[in-house]
C-alpha cells in the first residue's frame, strides 16, 4: 500500500489525533444545530425550510462568494445573529468541541469568535456572552477527556479601536477562564490601520495571551500590512498570510521569527482569493520549500463543507502536499498551539 492510501484510511478510521488552530464559530456549527437554536430563541428567520436555510448558512459553487466581505455581510450574517445570546452560545461552543472530537478526533481545537457580534449591539451583556461560550467548552472537556480547548477573542477591522480595545480587555479577564489568545479579522476598511494596534498586541503578547491575526489573504493593501504586522507586532501566527509567497524578504522575517501560518484551503478557493488548485499548489509549495512553518486548517467547517480529514486528503490528491509532509504540518499546528 503507498503512503497516500494508507494516509487515507488512517484519516477515515480516526485514529489519529489532530488539532485546528483556526475555526471560526459563526462557521463551526453544524447547520441542524444552529437550526434547532434559532428554532429554540423564536428568531423569524427569512425561510421556514430547512435545506434552504442550509443553503443560507454553508456555500456553494453558486454562491459565487468573493473576498470576506461579501462573505461576512450574507453567511456569517446569520450564523452570528443566531449564535447572539447566552442560551445559544453555550450549546454551539459544546456541539462543536464535541463534534470535532467525534467524527474528526481533533484533540486539540482552538475556536474563535467575536463576542461583540453576538450581543445584539449591546442588548445583551458581553460578559454573560463571554462565560456561555466557557460553560459550553467546559462541558465538552468534561465529556471527552481528551480535548483540549481554548477560545480567541476575535477584534475587528469594521470596529473602532475603542470597542476593539473592550475586547482585548475581555480576553485579559477570561484569560485564567479559557480565553488562550485574541485575533482580529474583517474585511479591509478605509477606517482601519494596523499602525494603532501595535501597541495593543504587543501587550496582549507580554500579558501571556496568544496573539493571531487574519491577514495577507487578500489584496494588495494586505500585503503592506502583513509587512507591518510581522515588522511591528511580531504575532505568534497570521491567519492565512499566504501573500507573503511571492516576497521572499518578508519569508525570511517569518523564518527568523518563527511566525506560524494557519493555511485554510477550502476556504481560499471558496471565497476565491485563490482563483484555481493550480496557484494554491505553486504559494502553498513556495512557502513549505522557504521552510514557513505552515498549519493546516477549516477556517469554519460546516459553512466550507469540509473538515481536516478533507483538507488533508484534497492537499494529497491534488499532490500539494505529500503524506509525510502532511504530517509535518500537523506536528507544526500541535507546536503552534496558544493552549497551555
Ligand atoms: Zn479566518
Amino acid at each position: 500500500m503507498n503512503a497516500t492510501a494508507e494516509l487515507h484510511i488512517h484519516y477515515h478510521h480516526s485514529h489519529i489525533p489532530l488539532a485546528e488552530l483556526h475555526t471560526h464559530l459563526g462557521g463551526a456549527v453544524d447547520p441542524a444545530i444552529l437550526w434547532t437554536i434559532a428554532h429554540d430563541q423564536g428568531i423569524r428567520l427569512p425561510t421556514k425550510d430547512y435545506w434552504e436555510f442550509e443553503r443560507m448558512v454553508t456555500i456553494s459553487e453558486h454562491d459565487r462568494i468573493r473576498g470576506m466581505k461579501v462573505l461576512d455581510n450574507t453567511k456569517y450574517h446569520w450564523t452570528e445573529l443566531i449564535q447572539s445570546s447566552p442560551l445559544a452560545l453555550e450549546p454551539a461552543v459544546h456541539e462543536t468541541l464535541g463534534g470535532a472530537y467525534r467524527a474528526n478526533h481533533i484533540v486539540l481545537h482552538e475556536l474563535r469568535f467575536n463576542p461583540m457580534k453576538r450581543n445584539r449591539s449591546g442588548e445583551q451583556d458581553l460578559d454573560h456572552i463571554i462565560m456561555a461560550t466557557i460553560r459550553g467548552m467546559e462541558k465538552a472537556l468534561l465529556e471527552y477527556e481528551e480535548i483540549r480547548a481554548g477560545l480567541l477573542i476575535m477584534l475587528d477591522r469594521t470596529f473602532p479601536f475603542r470597542l476593539n480595545e473592550i475586547l482585548y480587555q475581555k480576553a485579559l479577564k477570561y484569560q485564567k477562564r479559557g480565553v488562550a489568545g485574541i485575533d482580529l479579522a474583517g474585511p479591509p476598511s478605509k477606517a482601519f490601520q494596523m499602525k494603532e494596534y501595535v501597541d495593543l498586541f504587543r501587550e496582549a503578547k507580554q500579558k501571556g495571551l496568544g496573539v493571531t491575526i487574519h491577514t495577507g489573504e487578500e489584496g494588495e493593501e494586505q500585503s503592506k500590512e502583513m509587512k507591518l504586522v510581522v515588522d511591528k507586532i511580531e504575532p505568534h501566527r497570521i491567519g492565512h498570510g499566504f501573500l507573503a509567497w511571492k516576497d521572499k524578504k518578508l519569508i525570511r522575517k517569518l523564518l527568523d521569527k518563527r511566525i506560524a501560518l494557519e493555511l485554510c484551503p477550502t476556504s481560499n478557493l471558496n471565497i476565491k482569493v485563490i482563483p484555481n488548485v493550480k496557484e494554491m499548489r505553486e504559494i502553498y509549495r513556495t512557502l513549505f520549500d522557504a521552510g514557513v512553518l505552515l498549519t493546516i486548517n477549516t477556517d469554519g467547517p460546516e459553512m466550507h463543507g469540509t473538515n481536516l480529514w478533507k483538507e488533508f486528503n484534497f492537499l494529497l490528491d491534488e499532490q500539494i502536499f505529500t503524506a509525510k509532509e502532511i504530517e509535518t504540518l500537523q506536528k507544526n499546528a500541535f507546536d503552534a498551539t496558544f493552549i497551555k
